[in-house]
Parts: structure tokens; sequence; C-alpha cells
């Protein structure tokens, strides 16, 4: 992106903006949401189709258990009331990856409502409130053929898979957030991660953003600071990253800023995000709920959840991220600072399985939150992407704590696991960088750097020790860093008539 930061301080200066975010899920269910088809990914096209999921004549649909009830847990999690009696509705729309030219979903009675999540950034706390949770069916995927983008611009023809038509698909939805400010992109990035962290901990969704499997739409809307009025939003789609979400909410503040700076209204649209340039594209001008022409659902009974039923569900809840959370700040002794970094930085499971491999939590959080932490902004990725496992991490503090590298010398020996040359033992012995402890081996390297600066060597003769630092740093040049430091200084200053 080539607008500066303080083009973005700019904006928050001047311009409040309002969020919203609607996730959809696809539930890991064996089965798809209305028939028995299976939902495993990466099929061959068309080979997991019936005449329900394809919207035959006279197929009725069944409403699968297992989904609802997975619904029910996501609703429990994010602290919603579940509704006693609810039901389905069609939302009416022609399109050719959905063979009914209708999607069955929930409209002005969804199963879970009034809910929220709390989110924490550098030691403060967000609390987002979730609107509503519903259930619905997903569409299939098409697949622009013969453009040069993948796009339906430019291509010759389209090819439509409907595996993935009826998966179970649950819709997150939260309320307007507001007074964020600047860091408005920080807490929807952040509000997402703990969401896909809630959703990985009930076990109901696989949650992979880079499959689908996870989606979000990102709303964005700028009002003056000195005003009370929203302006409008644009709602930016299937954004597919972490990283994407945060850059998507700031780019649009920064596109719709420029259009209210230039006098101009911002449009109620959909915009396409794209993940390599960071930026949006205009996409169609947003539907009103009346262009679907919702109706309820004729071909399913209402879903009447019973409270026994509902309470035996939370009774299943496992421990949640939050609480999760609490528990291993308090394990590794961390202030509130601290821990909201170790979770930003996504390395809560990296540490808490780096300290499992035997690490101390300190060791493991400087490695995590420090170097690596650096490579991966370097490289755009994850920390989990990296190509270094929390026991290569925990193995390369312990070759530290024994004293066989210095903290140097275990920079290169990671830089060696990340490019793929083993595990931090084997890089330290192919690379030949063991710390040099011996005194016979060392002795030479002192007696050359004294030779060398016979003044600072007069210095320290006559009492002025902290001038052996330069002869250290000389002794640890000529060794490329792998002397012990220690030992090298004991030997000047022995040498030297201060030992
Ligand atoms: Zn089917």
């Amino acid at each position: 992106m080539t607008v500066t930061t303080s083009a973005y301080d700019d904006v928050v200066a001047r311009y409040a903006p309002v969020i919203g975010l609607e996730t959809h899920v696809e539930l890991g269910t064996v089965s798809k949401m209305f028939c028995g088809c299976s939902t495993v990914f990466g099929a061959e096209p068309n080979t997991q189709v019936c005449p329900v999921c394809l919207g035959l004549p006279g197929a009725l649909p069944v409403a699968n258990a297992a989904a609802i009830e997975a619904t029910i847990l996501i609703g429990l999690a994010l602290n919603c009331s579940i509704a006693s009696w609810c039901r389905f509705a069609r939302k009416n729309y022609f399109y050719p990856d959905m063979p009914k030219n209708f999607q069955i979903s929930q409209y002005d009675e969804p199963l879970c409502t009034d809910g929220w999540v709390e989110v924490h950034r550098d030691g403060a706390v967000h609390r987002i409130e979730i609107e509503r949770v519903h259930l619905e069916e997903d569409t299939g995927k098409s697949l622009h053929v013969g453009g040069s983008t993948g796009r339906i611009h430019g291509a010759t023809h389209s090819l439509v898979d409907f595996n993935r038509a009826g998966i179970p698909l649950v819709e997150i939805v939260t309320k307007p957030v507001t007074g964020t400010g600047a860091r408005a992109p920080e807490v929807a990035r952040a509000y997402v991660t703990e969401l896909r962290d809630i959703l990985r901990a009930l076990d109901v969704s696989d949650v992979r953003m880079e499959q689908g499997s996870m989606r979000c739409d990102v709303n964005t809307s700028l009002s003056r600071v000195d005003s009370e009025v929203w302006g409008t939003r644009s709602e930016t789609k299937n954004v597919n990253s972490l990283r994407s979400v945060e850059r998507a909410v700031r780019s649009e503040m920064i596109r719709q800023a420029a259009v209210l700076d230039a006098g101009q209204r911002v449009i109620q649209e959909t915009r396409h995000f794209h993940e390599n340039s960071g930026e949006s594209t205009s996409g169609r001008s947003k539907e009103e709920a009346t262009d679907y022409r919702y109706f309820p659902e004729p071909d399913l009974v209402p879903l009447a959840p019973d409270t026994d039923r509902i309470e035996r569900l939370r009774a299943t809840l496992p421990e949640l991220p939050s609480a999760r959370r609490r528990r291993l700040q308090g394990s590794w002794s961390l202030s509130d600072g601290e821990m909201d970094a170790v979770a930003n930085a996504g390395a809560l499971d990296l540490i808490e399985a780096t300290v499992q491999a035997g690490a101390s939590a300190e060791d493991a959080r400087k490695w995590w939150l420090g170097d690596l932490s650096r490579q991966a902004n370097e490289a755009g990725a994850e920390l989990a992407e990296l190509a270094v496992t929390p026991a290569q991490v925990a193995q390369l503090a312990a070759l530290v704590a024994a004293g066989r590298v210095n903290d140097t010398l275990a920079r290169q020996a990671l830089a060696g696991v990340l490019a793929g040359e083993g595990d931090p033992e084997q890089v330290i012995i192919a690379r030949g960088l063991e710390v040099v402890s011996d005194t016979g081996a060392l002795g030479t390297a002192v007696d050359e750097a004294i030779a060398a600066a016979p003044d600072i060597a007069a210095k320290v003769r006559a009492g002025k020790i902290a001038a052996a630092g330069a002869l250290v740093g000389a002794v640890m040049k000529a060794t490329r860093g792998k002397a012990d430091a220690q030992v090298v200084r004991h030997l000047i200053l022995t040498r030297l008539g201060q030992g």
C-alpha cells in the first residue's frame, strides 16, 4: 500500500469509523444441511450431490440435527439467547451456483441473538456485541475459465461445482462497533481471531480461512468526529485471512475519507478485496432485504429446542479461549499487556507447546515474540506458518541454557532451521556454531587482540578494567561470535595482571 501512516493518522483525526463484521463459517458436519451428501473438501466436482442439494423438483429437505446443535453451541459460547422457537426462511435469488434459485436461511427469526464477545488489544478490552447467529446452507462454487484473472470478466466459459451447495453455514453478525478510533482495523482482526479460536475450541468447524471454511465480510463507514450521524457503509466481501481483515478495514477507511474529502458521497455497495494489492474494487450495489422476498420455508418444520436440550449442550462447552488465556497468563506470570501481545501475535498455542516441550515460559515468549515475530513480519506470514516447530524452539532454548551457543549463535542456528537445514542441534554442528570456551583454543586469539591494541592493554594493566571490553569485542569479532565471552574476559584480565 502506498498510503503512509501519517495519511492514516490524518484520517482518524477527522473521522470516526464504525465497523461491523459478518462471518460465515462452514460447519464440520459429516453430511450437508438438508440432505445426506458428504461434506469432505476437495472431492471431484459434482460428486457429492443429490436431488435435494441440486434442487430437483419434488425433493424435500430434512434439517441436520448436528448442525443445529453446533449452532446452539456457538450461540452459547458467544453469550447469546437461544430462541425457543424459530423458523428457516427462503432467501430468493438467482445465481448460477444455487440451483434451487433460493437459499434456505434464517431471516427475522434467527436461532441465537444478543450475545457478546470481548477482545483485548494492548491491555484495553473492547466488547463486541453480537446481533445474531443463524443457520443456512452454503452455495456452490463457480470457476471462471479462460481469462487471466480467474474472474468472470474476460472468461470464455464458467464451470459450476455443487459439492459445496448445501453445506451447513453459520452466519455470525456483530452489531455496529463504535468507539475504536484508530484501532478499528486491529479490533476487527482481533475479533475475527477470537471468533476463530472459539469455533476451534468448540470443534464445530476447521475454520480454515484459506480454504474458505471461514469467510468474513467487513462493513465500514466513517462519520465526522464531531457528528452523531453515521456515514454510509460499504461491505467488503470474502476477506480470506486475518491479516486481510485488518488491511480491508484500514484501506476502506482511507478510501472513504478521500471520497468524503472530495465532497462526494460514499455509495452503499459491496466491494471485492484483493489479497495481492490490499485494495478493494467496487462490486454490485448492495441489495436491500426486500430484494430477497424472504418468506418462511414451507418444506421445513420450525426449530424448537427445549430448555433441557440447551442446558445439556451448555454443560458440554469446553474451556473457551478467554478462560484458557486467564489460566495461562497466571501460570506464565504475565501482565495484561504482555498477555495481549502474546495473543495478538498468534503465539499462544506456540508458546504453550514450546513450554510443554521443556522450555521456560520466559524463553518461549522471548523467541516467539522476538526473532520469530520479526521473521514472520518480514515474510508477511503468520507465526504458525514459519518453518520451525515449538519442539525446535525448545531445543534451541536448551542449547542456550547449557551454554553451547550464545544468543547471537542461537539466532544463526535458528536461521538454519528456518532454511530447512534440520533441528537446531544439527545446524549448530553442521555450521560449526558451538561456543568455544576451551582456554587453549582461545588463548591465541586473546594474545593477538592484546598485541594489536597495546594502548588499550596498557590502560587495563593500569587498572582501567572497563577498557577490557574493547579487547573482548576484538576477540569475539576474530572468532566470529563463537567465543565464550566470559572465558575471554577472564583470560584477558589474567594476562594483563587483573585476574
Ligand atoms: Zn445432497
